[in-house]
């Protein structure tokens, strides 16, 4: 079944033809209509009820045909404004807090999720080791202030999870009027030491887009991480992270439970935040997460989650027919280059599907064990897709 994914502006996505989002969606659909104002932030493929595929040659939505729920969310991100400052719950917690505050926490679900760059990325992720955050602290005077004495005494003595917490906290919960101060105090003298700490681009981008929001200051404890196209990173439940800039396919378990904390309008939850973060110190390295190969072709990047693993197939244009074994489960497929002929059995026979760039096709259960991409017509270019699909790897 050949899918329209659903297109979410929110106002953080880049504008126009800019955004790789609104170029898919393009390209999947010749009656799209591009308004060059609009911000295209996202495409959601699967069944999740806030955005729902639709099958494109009856109109149906996809939910609607399958029965049932696929267990992961696919999505491509075009980011032009940072996201907030957020961890997702646990599977525990997003049923306490679905059932307790539903207008916020809208499922209850676990959001367990893995970014793949497609562009050069840029994220915070986790928290910095709590030595360099001290250092942080030390050497960003206004941050000292800010954080009160008692906890800055506490993480000099002690450079651990407690005291990494005394003063997130101390941060989170600081008077807004003080935040801002701060803020304006490192931005007028701290220029030199913010640029020899390369963290001068993404303090006056943050700081521009949101004024004031205590979420600027987070750069100072957590892992700045900039990926290149194909690196990911893998967020479990209640690791802090926010996306900055890029773009990149996301796949998560279907839940839309996000508890924000900074830079964003948004309702910002920080006592929830702060009881549901996990206060861990690592470096940035620990926290690019990297795929294994199959093959010449096919990559895989498994999560520690049932919900979903992402295949990434690059086929080369000179390349005959290459067969993709499949386990029985519901897979989509989102197509980014070149051209191929899909093969696979449906439930109604065999089927023929051309892939081009921005073609999103669910792959039955039935089209297991193998699926074939048969060269097509030839543009020149090597053909390159992903494929989000249940987790069947993380038996192996
Ligand atoms: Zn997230």
């Amino acid at each position: 079944m050949e899918l329209t994914g659903w297109v979410k502006n929110y106002e953080w996505g880049k504008i126009g033809i800019n955004s790789a989002v609104a170029q898919l969606a393009m390209a999947n659909d010749p009656d799209f209509n591009l308004n060059e104002e609009e911000t295209y932030a996202e495409m959601w493929m699967g069944t999740h009820i806030c955005g729902v595929s639709i099958v494109k040659e009856t109109g149906e939505t996809l939910d609607r045909v399958l029965k049932e729920d696929l267990p992961y969310l696919f999505k491509v991100l075009s980011i032009n404004k940072a996201l907030s400052i957020q961890v997702h719950p646990n599977k525990c917690e997003a049923e306490r807090l679905h059932a307790e505050r539903p207008e916020l926490y809208k499922d209850p679900n676990h959001k367990p999720e893995l970014a793949i760059a497609l562009t050069p990325f840029l994220a915070l992720v986790g928290f910095l080791p709590t030595e360099d955050i001290r250092d942080n602290i030390d050497e960003f005077q206004p941050l000292t202030k800010l954080i009160g004495k008692e906890a800055v005494d506490e993480i000099h003595e002690k450079p651990n999870a407690e005291s990494l917490k005394l003063c997130y906290e101390r941060l989170m919960k600081a008077d807004d009027a003080d935040v801002d101060k701060c803020i304006k105090e490192i931005s007028k003298h701290y220029q030199k030491e913010l640029k020899e700490n390369e963290l001068l681009d993404v303090f006056n981008k943050t700081s521009k887009e949101f004024p004031g929001d205590v979420g600027v200051l987070s750069i100072f404890f957590m892992n700045l991480v900039r990926l290149q196209p194909g690196q990911a990173i893998y967020l479990g439940a209640n690791e802090i992270h926010a996306y900055l800039e890029g773009e990149c396919i996301e796949c998560m378990a279907c839940s839309d439970n996000v508890i924000r904390a900074g830079l964003t309008p948004k309702f910002k939850d920080v006592d929830q935040l702060l009881e549901s973060v996990i206060f861990e110190g690592a470096p940035a390295h620990r926290k690019i997460f990297v795929p294994y190969r199959i093959d010449d072709t096919m990559q895989v990047y498994s999560p520690p989650v049932n919900d979903f693993a992402v295949i990434h197939i690059s086929i080369k244009h000179s390349t005959d027919t290459y067969k993709l074994r499949l386990e029985p489960f519901g897979s989509i497929l989102l197509t980014l280059a070149g051209v191929r002929r899909l093969h696979l059995k449906t439930k109604d026979g065999p089927k023929e599907i051309i892939l081009t760039r921005g073609s999103i096709v669910y792959i039955p259960i039935e089209a297991a064990p193998e699926i074939e991409f048969q060269p097509g017509e030839d543009c020149g270019d090597d053909f390159t897709a992903y494929i989000a699909t249940f987790n069947y790897f993380k038996k192996a």
